[in-house]
Formats: C-alpha cells, structure tokens, sequence
C-alpha cells in the first residue's frame, strides 16, 4: 500500500490528470457544440419543409373552393355533358382528384360515382374541408373533402390527402410530421387521428392564414439531439467533479506521500539531547529527537511532520528506522561511551502496543554488551491514562531489560496516585513546568509535588527544559538527579553529541 503510493509521483499526477480532463472537456465541447448546429440546422430544414407542405395546401384548397364555387354556380346540363366539363376541369387542377354533383343526396354527375348513388349528406359539413376515410376506396384511404351547397344542389370534391407527404421532401422528419384539418390529425402512414390532445410545447406548429389547417412536427423527436447535449452536459459535470476529486485526493495525499518518501529515502535522522546528572559531573544518557531533513524544506523540527506520522501510523516504520539507525551511529563510538548509557525513544500512542514494538527493542538491545548502552522509552502521561492493559505491555518491555520513563509529566492533569500501579523507572517533569519555576509560586508547589511523588515511588526524576541557573539551583537543592536542556546542551546529530561527551569527560 505505501511503496504503491510512493511510485506516484504527486505533481505529475496532477499533470496527467488535468491533461485527461482538459482533453475530455474539449472532445465533449466540441460534441456539444456539433450537436448544436446539427439541431439548429434540423430546425430550420424542418421549418422549411413544413411551410412549403402549408403552402401547397393552401393552393389545393384555393383550387378546391374556387372550382367547387364555378361548378355550383354554373348551369346544370345533362351528365354526359357535363361530365366530360368536370373531367376538363380536373384535368386542369392540381390537386383535385373527383368532382360529384348531387341533387338532394341523389348523385347526378360524377367522376368518380355512377349515378344515381346515394350520398348520406350528414357525413359532410357543407362549405368545410372534412378530413375523412373515403368509405369508397378499396382499401380506404384518407382524402380531404369539400363540398358546398346551394339549395337541394351539393359539389364535392375530393383531394388525395396523403400526396402531400409524398411530394414533401421532409424525408428525415416524415414520421414526427401531422396534417391538421379541423382539429383532425393525419400522419404520413395515412392514419386519422380525431381530436387528439397533445401538449403544445413539444411541438412546432404551423398554421394556415386562410382555412383550418396546420402542418405540426413533433419537437420532442426532433429534439433527440437535445437529450444528446443534456446528457453530454451532465457527462462533463461528473467528469469535472470526479476531476476535482482525484486533485483533492492528490491534495489531501500529498503530505502522508512525502512523509513514505521521506522514509524510503531515510530523510528522518536522529538527533541527540544529553541528559546529565544534577550535579553536571556525569552523564546519564540521551533522548533521540527525530528530525527531518527534508530535501525542499531543510531541517524539520518534529512539530512539522510527528502527529501526521501519528495519524498515519507511518510512525512505527519511522521509529523502527530509527531504532537500528541510532544503533549503528553509537556503535562506531561504544569505547568513547561511558557506561551505562540510557538512550531514550519517544514512543507513541498508536505503537505502544504494536507487536514488533518488542522485537524492535531486543534487535537494538542486541548490538550492544549488557550495561553500556540502556534503552528508555519514553511514553508519554496520557497514554498511561487511555491504555487499559499498559501493565502487561510494560512488564513485557521490562522483563527484556527495557526501561519505561514517564514523559511530560504533569500535563496530563490526573490523579498522581494512578502511578502506584505501575513499575516506572524514570519520571521526566515537563518543561511547561520547569520553565515557570521562580515564576508562579503554585508552579513551584507542583513541581515540589512531582518530586516528592516520584521519590515515593523510587522513581529517578529527569528535568526538562532546563534553561538556566535558578531552575538548575532550584532543582539541585530538591535533590533531582538528572536534568535535560539547553542550559547544557541542545540536540545535536551524533558527531556533535560525541564532541560534547568527550568535552565533558
Ligand atoms: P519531548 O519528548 O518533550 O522532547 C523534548 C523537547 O523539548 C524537544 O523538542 C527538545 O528539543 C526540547 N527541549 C529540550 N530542552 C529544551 C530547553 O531547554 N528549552 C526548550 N525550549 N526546549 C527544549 P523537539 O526535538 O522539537 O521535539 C518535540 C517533540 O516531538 C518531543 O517532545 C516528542 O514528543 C516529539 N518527538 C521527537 N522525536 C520523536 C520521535 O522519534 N518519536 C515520537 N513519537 N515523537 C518524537
Ligand atoms: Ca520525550
Ligand atoms: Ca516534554
């Protein structure tokens, strides 16, 4: 898990990621912007189409009612005569298809009927185009008819409806297109719809100036392109956020990955603070600090990198490192090292009860004769408090030689007696505490507590943060015997630690 992170290289993963997505973005543009123009110019083929199919229904019905008015008008002759006039007159339209001439229903002339046929008048609405099946058609078929009447006299004639979507060049939308008479739809496969209902917005209308008719496309099915771009649309909003995601993940990453490569790298050195005895004269051993020499940021204080090594538990690994780095420094030095010498690791919550913890300590117990180099581990007063089988973790550590010094103590505001039923070899007063000493006299009273408690408990007591004369007075004249701080030194890398110890033998 951790080596697959460290392989990614943070920035050139936000570069990839950024390259994918503006390439994406521009492909789905582009898309969009072509869906687009093709609906557009659908749009405007479709207008075209459908005021052209407008006006050539506009010129049948002119041709109709014109042609229906001059037969009506015109004197009745017998029907041969007056058949080969209408035959003539058809000849000449363009859309007529049949003339009939009826007398009270009676057909009296006809193009298209014999004579004497029955005409049942109520199926027609004189003076209006009715769009109906022709009864008379085998099989039958949709016309317009229009018909006037002018005393017991009727004309009708007849227009072959469904011609208008054949001469119409609108192939692409003939499906989605509907003639409408009288509220009476008609679609290019010749069926009739009556008073169909339909939602006005999905629809482009066109209507006639002069007679009941329209020419109405569904929009909906044109608009199929639309769905196109809603669709394109909400592919490039998940696509933007799953884009933002991977660079807050890459964000959010980018420390704990620096920290892995900081690891794999061994940026993380030890540095060393000598603790000495009261009385300056000896020394007692060190605590190791971590540092971090950071390739970009330079030396890095704990404070920068140790609660997010915490929190990614990349401190056991870190620690670990660590353990057999400081052995291998000290080892070179182990003549020069007066005996015993009690190194001290700070060790925390999350690994305290980290198995390999254990094994970690015996590895650097194992480099070194027994009573030259201790090992302290320093935990801190609250792990103490939130640990519940901390007994056996430090009987464990204790039965290998390991020795358990109590860090920053006092800060934990609990109950000092809590310490009775632990076996702790050092106590190390925090620094907060020793700072303030000839400062606020109750601090001087807690302090004095401290001490008297870890007397009690035959603890050896180290003061930290010891940073001048009156603290090392102070502590001197309460008899604590180890002190840590930049009154005497700083933490130093291993070469520098050594110089100090030799300076001080
Ligand atoms: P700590 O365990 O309380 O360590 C003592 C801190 O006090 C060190 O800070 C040390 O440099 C500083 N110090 C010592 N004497 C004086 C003094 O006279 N005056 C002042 N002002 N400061 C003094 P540092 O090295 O910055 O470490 C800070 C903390 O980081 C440590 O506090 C410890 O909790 C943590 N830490 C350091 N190294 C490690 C590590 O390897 N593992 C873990 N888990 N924590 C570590
Ligand atoms: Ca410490
Ligand atoms: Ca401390």
């Amino acid at each position: 898990m951790y080596s697959f992170l460290l392989k990614i290289r943070y920035s050139s993963l936000i570069v990839t990621i950024l390259i994918v997505a503006v390439f994406l973005i521009m492909g789905l543009l582009s898309i969009l912007y072509s869906q687009y123009t093709v609906n557009e110019s659908y749009k405007e083929q479709v207008t075209q189409e459908s005021k052209k199919i407008l006006s050539e229904l506009d010129f049948a019905f002119d041709e109709a009612t014109q042609i229906v008015e001059r037969i009506i008008n015109a004197p009745r002759e017998n029907c041969k005569t007056e058949k080969y006039k209408l035959l003539k007159i058809i000849e000449s339209t363009s859309w007529i298809r049949s003339v009939t001439i009826t007398h009270q229903g009676i057909v009296t002339c006809s193009t298209f009927f014999d004579t004497s046929h029955k005409i049942n008048l109520k199926d027609y609405t004189s003076n209006t185009f009715n769009l109906i099946f022709s009864k008379y058609l085998n099989p039958k078929r949709a016309i317009i008819s229009y018909n006037l009447k002018k005393g017991d006299w009727d004309v009708f004639v007849n227009l072959p409806i469904t011609r208008f979507f054949k001469e119409a060049p609108m192939e692409k939308f003939i499906n989605e297109t509907y003639i409408v008479v009288n509220n009476n739809w008609l679609n290019s496969k010749g069926e009739i719809f009556y008073n169909r209902k339909i939602n006005l917005d999905q629809w482009m209308i066109f209507k006639s100036k002069n007679y009941p008719i329209s020419v109405l496309v569904d929009y909906a099915a044109i608009n199929k392109t639309n769905a196109i771009i809603w669709s394109s649309i909400s592919m490039l909003s998940i696509l933007f956020i799953m884009c933002l995601f991977a660079i807050l993940y890459v964000a959010f990453t980018a420390p704990r990955r620096d920290l892995l490569r900081g690891l794999n790298n061994n940026e993380f050195i030890p540095y060393y603070q000598l603790i000495i005895t009261a009385d300056r004269k000896a020394w007692h051993g060190a605590e190791v600090l971590m540092r971090w020499q950071h390739p970009k940021r330079g030396l890095l204080a704990p404070v920068h990198f140790i609660s997010l090594a915490e929190r990614t538990k990349l401190i056991i690994p870190m620690t670990q490192k660590m353990m057999s780095r400081v052995a291998s420094e000290l080892i070179p030095y182990i003549d020069k090292i007066p005996s015993p010498f009690y190194v001290g690791f700070n060790i925390s919550a999350v690994q305290i009860d980290d198995k390999a913890l254990l094994a970690n300590c015996k590895e650097f117990m194992a480099n070194f004769a027994p009573n030259t180099i201790g090992l302290v581990l320093e935990i801190t007063e609250s792990q103490f408090l939130n640990s519940s089988n901390m007994v056996k973790l430090l009987q464990d550590f204790q039965n290998i030689g390991v020795r358990i010094a109590i860090d920053d103590f006092g800060t934990g505001y609990s109950n000092l007696a809590f310490l009775n039923q632990y076996k702790i070899n050092h106590l190390k007063i925090d620094r907060e505490f020793i700072s303030k000493i000839n400062k606020i006299k109750q601090n001087g009273c807690l302090v004095d507590t401290i001490i008297n408690l870890a007397k009690s408990m035959n603890m050896h007591i180290v003061a930290e943060g010891v940073e001048n004369k009156e603290q090392l007075l102070y502590l001197n004249r309460r008899g604590v015997e180890y002190i840590q701080g930049f009154l005497f030194n700083k933490p130093a890398n291993i070469n520098d630690m050594i110089s100090a110890l030799l300076k001080m033998a």
